[in-house]
């Protein structure tokens, strides 16, 4: 495979650095949000919000202990009980408001995602529209619950099938789409009649606080009560409280262990959405210019610091070096800046320097085994977390740098000789995530993504989402569903009542 080393890349800084300073951000208010009302943590102790772009501290926010989260859960018990009573046009009417408050903000919560995050405009765009359309997906879902019919199974009893909240969850979510990935909790919890205690990312509590605030005193009080603070601390006593029903994680497979291995104590049902390393399976077939403009946008979108990001190429041997020439050309023209640097940047910072320092460290690792930098390969000089865009070619199966959740901008490029090899190396990741396959031959495209061990495959296309599809992973990505009626049901459970109506 031929190596094309390209020019460097730059960081477009904003215009005079008038990018939004913190004191200009429309930042929620200190504290954790229970019952209703922001309040005062018990520890005094906070945590430093930093902006990946320019380094700066955002703000402080609090670092919540067991005996908020124990103030938050009963909170959510009281609240639960009027809540799970009411009907689904009910809840739907209060999820339908949920929205239409998070459109009239959707500036706020654009700016602060993007302060605390680094996302490009165009991330923070996109994650508050589909945390709109999460909301207005669970409002009319929540209407359309159901169990299985009724009838006579036994001789003289009729049973009947309810479906129930399963009381208080718990939730803990990751940085890389704070708002958004709230939302895929928060929607079908609340939808189910459930109510929450939700920890955000010690990274990135900004937009879930701010969620906090903007619907505070416009939905019951308790239903949806927020603890800011870090896994071990808050993320472990959500996970063993005996009032909390479920837990439902997304985050890396190491949190995930430990929640799952600490609910197991109380027999908590948990949910989890783990990492991923998806493969894009690239067939002889394929049209190889589409694949490299699709590896560019689902690669590459959010600073490749996404779980399905389509991070592992497997192309064929006979039309590698086809399909790298274009996938190298369509990379170069990616744009590197602050999110406000202009429409056309795609590509802003990771989120903090220790993920930064782990991703240059796989970067010059995987340099220091002999493999291609065939675009960027280096880390950014300057202020801020940035890495270039990068395409990693001549890699060996099995390479750390393939098989490892990098979480950045980084494609790596294997070849197969033949589609048993190419499902086979594909199938040998720990993760199961999500994976794509690209192919002009219509029964291919449905003998290989059945043959693929992953919970979302798909054909042509990659990081296309919808709510009204499920999302979740198998293997080591964990288990549990979000969006679509699947996150309903994760979030209900089922209730016989059998009537023995004989003589
Ligand atoms: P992380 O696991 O470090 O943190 C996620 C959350 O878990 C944070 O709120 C953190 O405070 C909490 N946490 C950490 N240790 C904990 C513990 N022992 N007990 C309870 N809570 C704990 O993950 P991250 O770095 O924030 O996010 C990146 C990871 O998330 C990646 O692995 C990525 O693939 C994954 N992710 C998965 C999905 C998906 O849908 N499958 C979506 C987004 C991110």
């Amino acid at each position: 495979m031929t190596a094309t080393q390209t020019e460097h890349f730059t960081v477009r800084r904003s215009p005079a650095d008038a990018r939004t300073l913190p004191l200009q951000l429309p930042l929620p208010p200190a504290g954790h949000f229970i019952n209703g009302s922001f309040v005062p943590g018990s520890s005094g102790e906070s945590i430093e919000v930093v902006d990946p772009t320019t380094e700066a501290i955002i703000t402080s926010v609090q670092a919540g202990t067991a005996d908020d989260v124990d103030v938050a859960v009963a909170a959510a018990v009281a609240a639960q009980k009027t809540w799970g009573a009411t009907t689904p046009k009910e809840r739907a009417d209060v999820l339908n408001l949920i929205a239409n408050i998070i459109e009239e903000n959707r500036e706020a919560f654009e700016a602060i995602e993007s302060a605390n995050t680094g996302k490009p405009q165009a991330v923070s765009e996109d994650d508050v529209s589909s945390t709109i359309d999460t909301f207005r997906f669970m409002a009319g879902a929540s209407r359309t619950l159901t169990s299985m019919a009724g009838g006579d199974y036994a001789t003289d009893h009729t049973s009947v099938i309810l479906r129930e909240p399963v009381g208080v969850v718990g939730v803990i979510t990751p940085w890389n789409y704070p708002l958004l990935m709230a939302a895929w909790k928060i929607a079908p919890i609340l939808a189910a009649g459930n109510s929450i205690v939700i920890k955000p990312s010690e990274q990135t509590p900004l937009s879930t606080l701010k969620l906090a605030e903007v619907l505070a005193g416009r939905i019951p009080d308790g239903i949806l009560n927020v603890v800011t603070g870090r896994g071990r601390t808050v993320g472990q006593r959500l996970s063993e409280h005996p009032d909390i029903a479920l837990i439902a994680l997304t985050g890396s497979v190491v949190s995930g262990q430990a929640v799952a291995e600490t609910a197991a104590r109380s027999v908590k049902r948990v949910h989890l959405e783990l990492g991923g390393k998806a493969p894009v399976l690239v067939f002889p077939d394929a049209d190889l210019r589409a694949a490299a403009v699709g590896v560019r946008n689902a690669g590459f979108w959010n600073a490749g610091q996404d779980c399905g990001a389509a991070c592992r190429v497997l192309v064929h041997e006979s039309v590698a070096e086809e399909f790298t020439e274009h996938l190298v050309r369509e990379v170069s023209t990616l744009v590197i800046g602050a999110p406000d640097a202009g429409d056309d940047v795609e590509i802003g910072p990771m989120i903090s320097r220790p993920h930064f320092e782990r991703v240059k460290e796989s970067l010059e690792e995987a340099k220091a085994a002999g493999l291609t930098m065939a675009v960027g390969g280096s880390v950014l000089q300057g202020t801020g977390y940035f890495i270039e865009p990068t395409v990693i070619t001549n890699v060996p199966s099995g390479a750390p740098i393939a098989t490892h959740e990098i979480f950045g901008p980084v494609v790596t490029v294997e070849t197969f000789a033949s589609t048993e090899e190419a499902v086979r190396r594909a199938n040998e990741s720990p993760y199961g995530l999500s994976a794509s396959v690209w192919t002009r031959d219509s029964s291919r495209s449905l003998r290989i993504p059945k043959q693929l061990e992953f919970g979302t495959v798909w054909v042509n296309a990659h990081l296309v989402l919808a709510c009204e599809v499920p999302w979740g992973g198998f293997k080591g990505s964990g288990y549990g569903r979000d969006l679509s009626l699947y996150a309903l049901d994760d979030y209900s459970r089922t209730k016989h009542v059998m009537i023995n109506h004989g003589a």
